[in-house]
């Protein structure tokens, strides 16, 4: 099976999920963020396509990743290219971290009508759900954009058949120093401390 992608497999990422992560970057988005951060990745006909089994090929000589980042794009617009990739490293105890557009909510609806999307929900550890709303964004949130948006403990969502959030990403991260006292023009400058 082939999967349509916005680009190559990107390794060492320490900013999409837990970890030093690999990053796949799933091609096709209908949200329309205002402000989005990918926006050549909307395309259904952008990026190109790949062959799953090469995906798998890679994955499997990795080294020093933490786990595999499910991103875009929304990955839940490729719904069943995307349930081989996870399905393959659940298989392979790789750790998988998913971000959607679409909320916790609406996949467990959408999944009544579509048992794949259930079955990728199976195959994630976390999920940051929901769109990226601009007037909600916080650049001090630890890998979500606006604060609208959850990192989701998926097994245990599933289980209570409801959103639930891990703990630890709930709130924002302690700094020495509050990012709302700084001017945050240029978020690579800023040195995070954290105590
Ligand atoms: S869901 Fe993500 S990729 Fe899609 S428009 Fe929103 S921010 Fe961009």
């Amino acid at each position: 099976m082939n999967i349509r992608l916005a680009d190559n497999l990107q390794v060492d990422s320490i900013v999409d999920g837990e970890g030093i992560r690999t990053v796949l970057w799933t091609q096709g988005c209908k949200h329309n963020c205002a402000g989005c951060h990918n926006p050549g990745a909307h395309s259904f006909d952008g990026g190109f396509s790949a062959d799953i089994d090469d995906i798998k090929r890679e994955l499997l000589h990795l080294e020093g990743q933490d786990g595999i980042t499910l991103s875009g794009g929304d990955p839940f617009f490729q719904v069943e290219a995307c349930l081989e990739v996870a399905e393959f490293c659940r298989n392979h105890s790789i750790n998988v971290w998913c971000y959607t557009g679409f909320t916790f909510e609406e996949l467990f609806k959408m999944s009544k009508s579509n048992s794949q999307i259930l079955e990728l929900l199976n195959c994630i550890n976390v999920l940051v759900d929901g769109k990226f709303v601009e007037r909600q964004r916080d650049w001090s949130l630890l890998f979500r954009g606006s604060k609208n948006q959850r990192v989701l403990d998926v097994k245990e969502s599933l289980r209570q058949r409801k959103a639930v959030q891990v703990d630890k990403y709930k709130e924002k991260p302690l700094y020495k120093y509050g990012m709302e006292q700084l001017d945050v023009t240029d978020f690579g400058k800023v040195q995070y401390m954290f105590i």
